[in-house]
């Protein structure tokens, strides 16, 4: 690449470069065998994943939202129930709590690694609250013990948002295994992508699991034409199916490519008063998704970073409380301070396995050249 090429959020592409033989020869595979639903491939996949993350089953579907809705809607969560989910994610954990007709409530996220804050979970629950979905935002694991402890002592179930944390480890033990069931994301993007729309359900309790299964197939199990509940169809695709189980075998190298580069990042930053950088801690073990840092001066410091050909991004810009779809709650700012600074000042900067020394460099030095403090 160029020296002076535009850097991207993501590149997709050089990922695809690098195996491309495997993955062509995985998808043509599908195409020529002429079976594109279910079949060997998805559970193949289905139990390598399940064994990547240290658990029982896996269940391939067709997205990373419907995983978190079916969890739910087998654990029988639904209306007049609460689910307590953070204030910052992606609208996904929200909207999956609303699809199954029970309420979010928010909980403030913590202002070190902007997760959500147990503290601020115990005030929100309720004689309705029936689960907690924890995400693990940016690839940081969020604080289990503490998560787990509460969900407890309140009989609640934890469900957890896992994805953007792909291999992350909390304790040295992989998120996921950690909730009755939690739910992956392989939007093209995440730490494990498909080349299309792809999720997964994994769990520990094999009735729960079974009954997952059951939903995303129009409430059949083994035996066609046996429907035993009213389901849907949400599936994980068999050419995605392939191309993930490829792509498994170098997750955990693109992660340390992924820890290696934010700590590029992190020591390059580290003398600039103006950022405040990703808190790192020994007992979490980050996958960074996404490297964002903190600034008052976001949103000029992005149109300088695309002048100079960076891109950047912001995860993201209001609170889930505060968009217009959750309206009708009538949150107000002082519910949650933390998540109401935060989402003000992110911003997320390039960060792939395969990004160079040499574009970090360029993105910190432009960013070093943007610090007031230093001029
Ligand atoms: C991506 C994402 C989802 C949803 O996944 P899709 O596969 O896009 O449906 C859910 N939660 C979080 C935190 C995400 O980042």
């Amino acid at each position: 690449m160029k020296d002076n090429a535009r850097i991207p959020l993501v590149d997709l592409c050089s990922q695809y470069d690098d195996i491309k033989k495997e993955i062509d020869s995985a998808i043509l595979n599908i195409v020529q065998e002429g079976s594109f639903i279910r079949g060997s491939s998805v559970s193949l996949f289905e139990r390598n994943f399940a064994n990547y993350i240290g658990v029982g089953h896996c269940i391939g579907v067709g997205n990373g939202t419907d995983a978190l809705e079916l969890i739910l809607k087998s654990l029988e969560i639904g209306s007049g129930d609460e689910v307590i989910v953070p204030a910052v994610s992606w609208i996904a954990t929200a909207e999956a709590v609303s699809n199954v007709g029970a309420e979010p409530v928010f909980a403030d996220i913590k202002d070190d690694d902007y997760t959500i804050n147990p503290n601020d979970i115990v005030k929100k629950i309720t004689a309705r609250t029936k689960a907690i979905i924890p995400v693990h935002l940016y690839g940081c694991p969020c604080d289990m013990d503490e998560i787990m402890h509460i969900a407890g002592k309140n009989h609640l179930y934890v469900v957890e948002d896992c994805a953007q944390a792909h291999g992350a480890e909390y304790k040295g033990r992989k998120i996921g295994s950690f909730g009755i069931a939690s739910a992956f994301s392989f939007f093209p993007s995440k730490n494990l992508g498909a080349f299309g729309d792809a999720g997964g359900v994994v769990s520990n309790t094999k009735e729960l699991a079974e009954k997952i299964r059951m939903y995303a197939n129009h409430g059949q199990l083994n035996i066609r034409h046996s429907h035993h509940v009213i389901g849907r169809n949400s599936r994980l695709d068999t050419i995605q199916a392939a191309i993930l189980d490829v792509k498994l075998n170098y997750l955990d190298n693109w992660n340390s490519k992924r820890r290696e580069a934010a700590e590029e990042y992190s020591k390059m930053l580290c003398n600039s008063h103006s950022y405040t950088l990703p808190h790192s801690s020994l007992d979490k073990n980050h996958v960074f998704h996404i490297y964002a840092i903190r600034c008052k001066f976001r949103n000029k410091l992005m149109l300088e970073l695309d002048a100079s050909g960076i891109s950047s991004a912001i995860h993201y810009p209001h609170p889930l409380p505060f968009l217009e779809a959750y309206s009708y709650k009538n949150s107000v700012r002082e519910e949650f301070p933390v998540a109401s600074a935060f989402c003000s000042e992110t911003v997320s900067l390039p960060l792939y396995p395969e990004i160079s020394a040499h574009q970090i460099r360029r993105v910190s030095e432009n960013l070093i050249s943007n610090d007031p403090a230093n001029n």
